[in-house]
């Protein structure tokens, strides 16, 4: 077992010690930490994905790389032991949307749809939005043939050996077509100018590979289904003649990039260059004292659940050691 109860900081009149924002891995893990370290979190657990709190894996369906789960978990049940395990510690989960905040003075100001909260620190783990390309089938096969995450569902049988696209010319999605070939029949990479925009070496290697071909000057169109409704192709549209075709395939991953949640800090935090919060490297530390960063929110690298919680579990711990050394 991990710390408990030992360093209470206990709030001053009507501030809170903590305040999580985000019900994903990195917001409950946060929770669940902060909770047993007597903290009394108080978590805004978001509105925003389709009504339900508990993040991306919300979305989605087998969960195989948790560990501790060897016959895998469906992600709403993985997210809801989460849930669970933090409201069990005494973590007060509100399921509001954060509107407004305000890390510029101290302590900082929290304002929900529902209230305005006082907060010594925060813990930021909004997330990060994997960019769509809004194709007219796309909710109808979104899990069931489109994925956002080569690492999550390459190997899960809906596309192992069987024939896959990936859509993008950057180092995601050549990082993506290159990983999926390990499972693939063949990968087509679907590339909207006439050049990748990927690192030299990331284009040597998609040269080089027998099992992926690259159609430049290519959009992906929408989904082709079979006569049992499930995907079985690509209306593709050429750029420069703007014929179409159709491609064999029974799944598209989008290798397009991801929107960090960070528009609420704007202005007041350093991000980096595509709006993912910057932390000291090795913490959760961000540009301002007292506002912790866990999750996609500052990682547009690993991305995982776990490396998710892992980053969850270091913001709840900082927050307890800043307590305890600003008294
Ligand atoms: P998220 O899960 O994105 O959660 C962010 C939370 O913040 C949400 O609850 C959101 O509602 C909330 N929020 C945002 N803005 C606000 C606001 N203003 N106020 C209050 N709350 C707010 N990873 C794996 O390891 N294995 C897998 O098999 C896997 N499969 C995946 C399948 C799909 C379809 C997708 C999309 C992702 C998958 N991932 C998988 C990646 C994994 O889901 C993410 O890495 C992980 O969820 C990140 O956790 P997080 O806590 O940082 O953020």
């Amino acid at each position: 077992t991990s710390s408990t109860s030992s360093s209470v900081a206990s709030p001053g009149k009507g501030v809170e010690n903590v305040v999580i924002i985000g019900s994903g891995p990195a917001g409950y893990t946060a929770a669940i930490y902060a909770a047993r370290a007597n903290l009394k979190p108080v978590v805004f657990e978001g509105y925003q994905m389709g009504g339900v709190p508990g993040g991306q894996l919300m979305t989605t369906t087998e969960v195989e790389n948790f560990p501790g789960f060897p016959d895998g978990i469906t992600g709403p049940d993985l997210m809801d032991r989460m849930r669970r395990q933090a409201e069990r510690w005494g973590a007060e989960l509100h399921h509001e949307d954060v509107e407004a905040i305000d890390v510029n003075s101290s302590p900082f100001t929290i304002q929900s749809s529902e209230r305005k909260v006082k907060s010594h620190t925060v813990i930021f783990a909004t997330g990060a939005t994997a960019k769509r390309l809004r194709l007219p089938r796309e909710d109808e096969f979104w899990s069931r043939g489109i994925s956002a995450c080569a690492i999550c569902d390459g190997a899960s049988p809906l596309f192992k050996g069987q024939i896959l696209a990936v859509v993008g010319g950057g180092d995601t999605a050549t990082e993506e077509a290159l990983y999926l070939t390990k499972y693939a029949r063949h990968v087509h990479l679907l590339v909207r100018r006439d050049q990748l925009r990927a690192s030299k070496a990331m284009q040597d290697r998609v040269y080089d590979n027998p099992n992926v071909t690259v159609h430049f000057n290519t959009e992906a169109v929408d989904i082709v289904s079979n006569t049992k409704g499930q995907m079985s192709g690509i209306l593709l549209r050429k750029l420069d003649s703007g014929e179409e075709s159709v491609l064999e395939a029974k799944g598209l991953f989008y290798g397009i990039g991801h929107s960090p949640n960070t528009q609420l800090l704007k202005g007041q935090v350093e991000l980096d260059q595509s709006g993912y919060l910057l932390v000291q490297e090795g913490t959760a530390k961000t540009s301002v004292e007292g506002l912790f960063a866990a999750g996609d929110v500052q990682d547009h690298e690993w991305r995982q659940a776990v490396t998710a919680a892992g980053s969850g579990c270091v913001a709840a711990l900082s927050v307890e050691r800043y307590l305890v050394s600003s008294g």
